[in-house]
């Protein structure tokens, strides 16, 4: 099992493929589904869905695009339904007029788990950053979204988040194994123990 990633649109959001033998996982398409649809017919691999770590249009927008070419199931925390809607507003000229907003065909709330080429992929509601964002732990990977990024967190000024409640999710994340590599929603890939020991804001967690 191993992690590609490209980095997508104009607030460089890392889309994530989770790749074993050639199956593939889609996390956060966030912007430029053809460049992400190529990538996968470049390397023959075969997707079998599309998951979210949250809402936001910069992890989204490139779901429909991808579903052109591959007819893929795209999961997402239902609580961030709302999210959806607001990419004008909230992104202003970013996206400009390539604002392409998905439709789950899926909530992941009620899910602890899903099973994916003998791995479980694990769940964890991790809110604070948007109502309905999650990290996704499979095997040794923590794929974190805008909750947890090196050296730093996801804003909490957003729709829907709350500082208190990021804070309540970061502790869940530093409970676990420091052994866990960490994969952004941006920037650059960590470890678990790495930012206990410097990320200020899990150093500041009472
Ligand atoms: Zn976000
Ligand atoms: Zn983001």
């Amino acid at each position: 099992m191993k992690v590609e990633s490209l980095t997508v649109g104009p607030l460089q959001t890392n889309c994530y493929l989770l790749i074993k033998d050639k199956s593939t996982l889609i996390i956060d398409p966030g912007d430029e589904g053809e460049r992400i649809s190529q990538f996968i017919r470049h390397y023959s691999l075969t997707p079998s869905l599309i998951l979210a770590t949250h809402g936001h249009l910069d992890h989204v927008n490139g779901v429909r695009k991808i579903q052109e070419t591959f007819p893929l199931p795209f999961y997402l925390h239902s609580q961030d339904i709302p999210l959806l809607g607001v990419g004008k507003d909230t992104w202003g000229d970013l996206f400009l007029d390539n604002i392409d907003v998905p439709s789950p065909t899926k909530f992941i709330d009620d899910l602890d788990s899903i099973e994916w080429e003998g791995e479980t992929i694990e769940i964890i509601h991790t809110p604070g950053h948007s109502p309905g964002s999650v990290t996704l732990r499979v095997g040794n990977f923590l794929f974190t979204g805008d909750t947890l990024f090196q050296g730093s967190v996801g804003r909490w000024d957003l729709p829907g988040g709350d500082e208190a409640t990021l804070q309540q999710s970061l502790k869940k994340l530093s409970a676990l194994p420091d052994e866990l590599l960490v994969f952004p929603g941006h920037g650059q890939t960590s470890s678990l123990q790495k930012e206990k020991q410097t990320n200020p804001f899990l150093l500041s967690l009472s």
